[in-house]
């Protein structure tokens, strides 16, 4: 099968106790170089899913070509390092020719893929492909390996990862590098640094090789800000990848389509003040535009949104967006974002009399009289609701509780065909 490209999907050769499957995918992009096609990708999948390995990222590498003998190195090397702890089930495929699961890739990001449609799958790409387990019957990280293939890019960022590649465990964290690196290049660079907790977050906490991963829009921008610290990396490689895109975001109208391990947006109204209960997590009631009821809960680690989420009042019309929990009973969504569309901004009360201040009573439906004064009042009194939460503003997680995928507000989508035609008619 010469003469096409061969593209190597991975996934799963990380575990919790060290290994990485970006390193496992820079070491291959730089020992093919002169052969590759674009970036690496990084391809993180549904969050959502309960079983998912640390990050939940796939990766997939594009090679002009590659020969016999190199398939088999590539194959040898990346099961000799997947270390295949655990409940992980370290995999690689090598296809060639492109891979065109596009619909599989998406499920794989916004939904749960079934063993079915993994076997159906692999039937359909099995006359060009190859795969490979470290553990028998352990399939499951080819859904990673061929979503990380086939994926569409409608929306893209990049990180530069830089690693070790000494397995001693010191990592120096340059808090004042960083601080800098942010203020020259964010927002082009995003995820640089927490600034509420006044801590750098491109460094990792787990004990495998990468030093530090600084994300964001340009890639020049990027080798720039590494330029900029002092961690010097035995090597590093950039990633093309979906993360802070909001791809997982599934936007639906009724909370019937709610399903547990999804993430889905909807526009419902508050439908009762907000609680807090115990831990300081943050539970509201709403109701969606077809009438379904509703949960959301703002988990006390959400930080800003956690606070944000306190000051709305039932009646406001909002955009909530979170990952659906697995329960039956009801529609529970673990809220990650929030916008108000629609603040309340009056409220309607009994009116009080204008004379001596005490409230009217109703006589009868909507009229009323002061028992002291004996003036009439009709209809009930509007008055205005003062708010300190902006309409139309997106409302996030704190950066120490923002995931891989979320879209820090502000960014945006690159522009379709549709917009550039626009641009140039
Ligand atoms: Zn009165």
């Amino acid at each position: 099968m010469s003469g096409l490209p061969v593209w190597i999907g991975i996934d799963d050769t990380d575990s919790y106790y060290g290994g990485c499957t970006t390193w496992v995918a820079a070491k291959l992009a730089l020992r093919f170089k002169d052969r590759l096609l674009d970036f690496p990708y990084l391809v993180r999948l549904n969050p959502e899913i309960p079983w998912k390995t640390r990050g939940n990222g796939a990766l997939a590498l594009k090679f002009s070509s590659l020969t016999d003998k190199e398939v088999e190195e590539v194959a040898t090397f990346v099961m000799s390092v997947a270390r295949g702890d655990g409940k992980t089930s370290p995999s690689l495929l090598i296809s060639w020719g492109d891979v065109r699961q596009d619909r599989f890739a998406i499920k794989a990001i916004r939904d749960v893929i079934t063993r079915r449609e993994l076997e159906r799958a692999l039937e359909k790409i099995a006359p060009t492909s190859r795969y490979f387990l470290k553990k028998p019957g352990k399939s499951r990280g080819l859904i990673g390996c061929i979503a990380a293939a086939s994926h569409q890019w409608s929306d893209a960022t990049y990180e530069l990862i830089g690693y070790r590649d000494d397995q001693s465990y010191e990592r120096p964290e340059f808090r004042e590098d960083v601080l800098w690196m942010d203020s020259l290049t964010a927002p082009i660079t995003f995820a640089n640094f927490d600034r509420e907790a006044g801590k750098p977050l491109i460094y990792p906490h787990g004990p495998d090789p990468v030093l530090f991963g600084i994300r964001g829009e340009d890639v020049r921008v990027l080798k720039a800000g590494m330029m900029m610290l002092r961690n010097s990396c035995s090597f590093w490689m950039v990633f093309k990848t979906n993360q802070g895109t909001d791809e997982h975001v599934v936007a639906i109208r009724s909370f019937e389509q709610a399903y547990p391990y999804t993430t889905v947006s909807i526009e419902a109204h508050v439908a009762s003040n907000p609680t807090t209960i115990s831990g300081g997590h943050v539970v509201i009631d709403l109701i969606d535009k077809d009438g379904n009821h509703g949960q959301a809960v703002f988990y006390r680690q959400t930080g800003n949104l956690n606070r944000v989420v306190r000051r709305l009042v039932r009646g406001d019309l909002v955009r909530i967006w979170g990952g659906v929990r697995p329960e039956t009973q009801r529609k529970v969504i673990n809220g990650q974002g929030l916008t108000l569309v629609a603040p309340k901004n009056t409220y309607e009360e009994v009116p009080s009399c204008p004379f001596c201040h005490r409230k009217m009573k109703e006589v009868n439906a909507g009229r009323y009289i002061c028992d002291t004064c004996g003036v009439q009042a009709v209809g009930k009194a509007r008055l205005q609701l003062k708010r300190d939460i902006l309409p139309n503003r997106i409302y996030q997680p704190s950066a120490s509780a923002f995931k891989h995928l979320m879209k820090p507000a502000g960014r945006r989508a690159i522009l379709t065909p549709q917009e550039v035609r626009s641009i140039l008619s």
